[in-house]
């Protein structure tokens, strides 16, 4: 950072820069920014003043020039002999080391390094994210090729078991044949990716579905892997539509396993399909939704709290699955943090993200904004009360359309797309139990809770069914520890924001409706995609 100061910098390079990173972590708290990422951004470190006019860098500069070629849609009768050559590959690579399956991961992350910014560049334009969540999913699918390489080289190591039988006995692993690898558009690259790269590297051939709406970023990376080593009989982009090529990848004879992230609906879906199907009984691993909840008790930092709801429920527009849909804040402090909270949101900058002011950009197409009105009249019929809601800048009054203008807006993007934005906002609702749905956009809904009343709110939290991620604020370590332990929630954060989850020290992955297990990212994902086997040999 002193090394930078009073210089002109790009704004992806302050968002990356292991210089960046390394000072952050050392300097002493607090480091103030007044600025946002699109001018000046001022720093006040140990009462030293430093400024940066940040500039347009080469990702922005990258994301404006691209304009993206979506992939041409397989057809369902193509499904079949690509599934055969699938097939027939996954024995050859079977074979090979995992040494050599793992270095080949450890390429494909270098790679995607090297093609940083046009990599980044292309998630802002297909899935329209922020550059700082573009960053980050991009770190995501390198941290996946670079951890599964590592646990799986450790994992299938061929292993001896001596004991009382008088003969050697050993354990390998194996994969279990083609993979199918089904993935939502909301992270693009990091998901489709991991599950992927996890499916390979453990000796799998794999079909890859990619969700209609990211197709090409799906494209680019498939391209990145048979670069970087896998061959082209081992892996094939399956692009197409999910009731007719995924379901036609699911029910297929030749599947042995099926990885999917996405709607719990979907996933039953599949879980009955598989049920039915010929061919051999599959593992389902199923990653999906979350009626996710942060608890705040009175004893909670009221800027710590506004900060992690706006970035756990608003960022990415509240499209991902851990983001917070239901904020329950003890009575004795909803004042304070309700109204810190409205105006927070307040200074939220709705915007298309291609432009560094943007903190919450559009949601990904018409279907995703007029499904999330929807739901946002059944809270209002439910008895829900409006008690925030963002404002548009003018730039986007200006040039847009609207659905209902106070709630969504529809404008074009310089290449003439279709950008949909819903306004960010709040409701009070009387109890956790009329929460019923996932809703996948920038919509919170808030609840009062009594103190005494802490275990029956975790168990209402608990009735709903899912079991994804569970936010806790508040200064009782002993309370915290509590409610981690009787929350039926696979990831709980305490003290801070609930999304992000770090590849490797925070696996991620949910419970109950949100889905199977094991968790990405962690030390057990990697055995669901083998077989075991026990060999005995009369020495
Ligand atoms: P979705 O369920 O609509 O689609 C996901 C994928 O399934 C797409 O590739 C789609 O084409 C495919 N698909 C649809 N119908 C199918 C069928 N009948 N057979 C086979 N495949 C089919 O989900 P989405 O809208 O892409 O993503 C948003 C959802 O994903 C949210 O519910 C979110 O919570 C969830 N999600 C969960 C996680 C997690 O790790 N738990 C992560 C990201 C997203």
């Amino acid at each position: 950072i002193h090394q930078l100061a009073n210089q002109h910098v790009a704004a992806e390079d302050l968002l990356v820069s292991p210089l960046w990173r390394a000072e952050e972590v050392a300097l002493p708290k607090p480091i103030e920014i007044y600025g946002r990422l699109h001018g000046e951004l001022r720093l006040n470190s140990q009462g030293m003043d430093m400024t940066y006019i940040v500039e347009r860098g080469p990702v922005l500069e990258a994301a404006l020039a691209l304009r993206v070629q979506t992939p041409e849609e397989i057809q369902v009768e193509e499904v079949d002999p690509l599934m055969r050559t699938l097939h027939a590959g996954q024995t050859r690579w079977d074979a090979v080391p995992v040494e050599r399956r793992a270095e080949i991961l450890t390429q494909a992350a270098e790679l995607l390094e090297t093609r940083r910014d046009s990599m980044i560049a292309l998630v802002m334009r297909e899935a329209h994210k922020t550059l700082a969540d573009a960053v980050a999913e991009l770190r995501e699918a390198v941290d996946f090729c670079r951890y599964y390489a590592i646990q799986a080289k450790t994992l299938m190591r061929k292993e001896a078991l001596p004991g009382p039988t008088g003969e050697a006995n050993s354990l390998s692993l194996r994969g279990r044949g083609v993979f199918v690898c089904i993935s939502p558009w909301n992270f693009p690259l990091a998901i489709f990716a991991g599950q992927v790269v996890a499916a390979l590297v453990t000796g799998n051939s794999v079909a890859a579905k990619p969700a209609e709406q990211t197709m090409a970023i799906a494209k680019a990376f498939v391209a990145l892997l048979w670069e970087a080593g896998v061959p082209r009989d081992v892996l094939a982009l399956m692009p197409g539509a999910g009731e007719t090529v995924g379901a036609a990848l699911v029910a297929h004879p030749l599947t042995s396993g099926v990885v999917f992230t996405g709607s719990t609906g979907v996933a039953r879906h599949i879980h009955q399909a598989l049920a039915v199907k010929e061919g051999p009984i599959v593992p389902l691993i199923a990653e999906t939704g979350g009626i996710n909840a942060m608890i705040v008790d009175s004893t909670a930092l009221a800027e710590q709290v506004v900060d992690a709801v706006i970035a756990s429920a608003f960022r990415s527009a509240g499209q991902r699955c851990s983001a917070l849909r239901l904020l329950c804040v003890q009575e004795e402090c909803a004042e304070e943090i309700l109204t810190m909270l409205k105006g927070a949101m307040h200074e939220l900058v709705i915007g298309p993200t291609v432009e560094y002011a943007t903190d919450v950009g559009p949601v990904i197409d018409a279907d995703a904004q007029s499904n999330i009105l929807a739901q946002m009249a059944r809270i209002e019929q439910g008895g829900g009360r409006l008690l925030a809601r963002c404002a548009w800048p003018a730039s986007l009054l200006e040039n847009a359309h609207a659905t209902d203008i106070s709630v969504a807006l529809t404008m074009q993007d310089d290449q003439q797309r279709d950008l949909h934005f819903v306004a960010p906002c709040a409701y009070a609702i009387s109890h956790v139990s009329q929460v019923r749905e996932e809703i996948f956009g920038p919509v919170l809904q808030v609840v009062t809770w009594k103190a005494g009343q802490i275990d029956a709110l975790i168990d209402a939290i608990n009735a709903l069914g899912f079991g994804l991620t569970l936010g806790v604020q508040t200064r009782i370590d002993d309370r915290a520890a509590h409610i981690a332990a009787r929350s039926r929630c696979g990831n709980v954060y305490v003290n801070r924001n609930m999304i992000g989850a770090v590849v490797g020290v925070q696996p991620f992955g949910g419970e109950g409706l949100s889905g199977t297990g094991p968790k990405a990212g962690g030390p057990h994902y990697l055995l669901r995609m083998v077989a075991e086997q026990a060999v005995s040999i009369n020495t």
